[in-house]
């Protein structure tokens, strides 16, 4: 099918503040050729009636961590595009290589290739150690001349590592993005870091702080234009990891057996209460900042962290754009930022993110409204990656299929070596 229309009841379009009515989005190949009125499609234009949807631009997960095995799951939840924010590197290149090839492999990959981190590497298979300034140099150069899209610095990076880090990503064009660990994220922030993942060492978002305290942070983020990816919902996975609920949710179906059983095994189950109430008692404080600095201009990308436990790939999106919802963002703002908002972030801003003429045709249709009740994300009636058309229920054997043999990527390794951390 090359070249089709789309005549779903309204259409938002990834950035407006509302859906409109009456639009027909027609297809050609890869891309969206027309956004225009239902009444002027030609008699034979072939189309597919989607009454009662909305069409919405592809969603973005903007913090993975990709196994091959999550692909169809990814296209499942509407989730056309990820960006890999720590792998091994020439893997994660072949795999955004095969996908961009192949389409329907699994969602439009970005990369960073490897966590870059300090002396010590927190993930052998993932991370790679740094032992000074111009062994990070040097493999911020390989990455760049490998042709990673963005550069991740990791936690045991500390603040004159990070300055080296920044300088030479910067000086070669790429934006840095780091999960915050031996830096201060006012320190890292000075230095020009592009964006804080997980809001971590982010201090007043963790407490109950000041409207005051708040806004001195968030003024310096605004000051120096730092994009925050909170993942929430990895804190509240973390939280609630002995939730008995995640066992009954339906969408494990999508997770192969290995990565569940992972979670099953996850170390952090076994820590004192006060571990995980940590994580829970952050939680209204991290939506109290989210909201905040949201409301003050702070770029806002919308990650996951999958897979960590109980983040079903893909699926963990919508659990995330909900989060961003009871924190206070409108539904569209929530959008916008899985939408145009990490389109932007990603460095795709020109071709994905936004249902217009000319970018790639990611579209999502639901039952439902999501602009007026988030929940609707999840009601997902036909997804379209790149031209190609899926439903949910074709693509939950394709996953299936994978479930027979282990995945062999760097994330499951880690994972695999941290949950047997434990035996020895
Ligand atoms: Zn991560």
């Amino acid at each position: 099918m090359s070249n089709y229309a789309l005549v779903p009841d309204q259409v938002w379009d990834g950035k407006a503040a509302t859906t409109q009515v009456g639009l027909a989005v027609v297809v050609d190949g890869a891309n969206i050729e027309a956004v225009i009125p239902v009444d002027a499609l030609s008699p034979d234009q072939m189309r597919i009636d989607l009454a009662g949807c909305t069409l919405i631009p592809g969603l973005i997960d903007a913090h993975v961590h990709y196994s091959a095995v999550m692909g169809p799951a990814f296209l499942a939840a509407g989730v056309t595009t990820i960006r890999d924010v720590g792998n091994d590197l020439e893997w994660i290149l072949a795999q955004r290589a095969q996908h961009a090839a192949d389409p329907t492999l699994g969602p439009a990959i970005v990369c960073c290739g490897v966590l870059h981190d300090g002396l010590s590497a927190y993930w052998s298979q993932m991370g790679q150690a740094h032992q000074d300034a111009e062994a990070l140099r040097a493999s911020i150069r390989h990455h760049v001349a490998r042709g990673v899209d963005q550069i991740k610095l990791y936690a045991n990076i500390d603040l004159s590592l990070m300055r080296v880090g920044v300088e030479e990503a910067h000086r070669l064009g790429k934006f840095v993005v780091a999960h915050l660990g031996s830096t201060r994220a006012e320190d890292a922030v000075k230095i020009g870091l592009n964006e804080i993942e997980h809001l971590d060492q982010c201090g007043v978002a963790w407490r109950a702080a000041t409207p005051a305290e708040d806004d001195e942070f968030i003024a310096l983020l605004l000051n120096h234009q730092v994009v925050i990816d909170p993942t929430l919902v990895v804190w509240d996975r973390l939280g609630r990891i002995l939730d008995r609920s995640f066992h009954h949710d339906e969408r494990r179906q999508w997770t192969h057996p290995c990565h569940l059983d992972l979670w099953q095994r996850y170390l952090s189950r076994r820590e004192p209460p006060h571990r995980r109430l940590r994580f829970q008692a952050a939680m209204p404080h991290l939506k109290r900042f989210l909201a905040r600095a949201h409301a003050q201009g702070v770029v806002t990308a919308l990650g996951t962290d999958t897979p960590f436990p109980h983040l079903f790939p893909g699926f963990s999106v919508h659990d995330e754009l909900a989060m961003y919802v009871d924190a206070g963002l409108h539904p569209v703002d929530a959008l916008r930022a899985a939408t145009s908002v990490n389109a932007r972030v990603l460095g795709i801003a020109d071709c994905v993110g936004q249902i217009t003429p000319g970018f790639v045709a990611d579209l999502v249709a639901v039952r439902g409204n999501p602009l007026d009740n988030i929940d609707d994300i999840s009601n997902i009636v036909q997804v379209v990656h790149a031209g190609h058309i899926f439903t949910p229920a074709e693509l939950l054997p394709v996953a299936q299929a994978t479930f027979h043999t282990q995945p062999d990527d760097a994330i499951t390794r880690d994972l695999l070596a941290y949950v047997n951390r434990a035996t020895t």
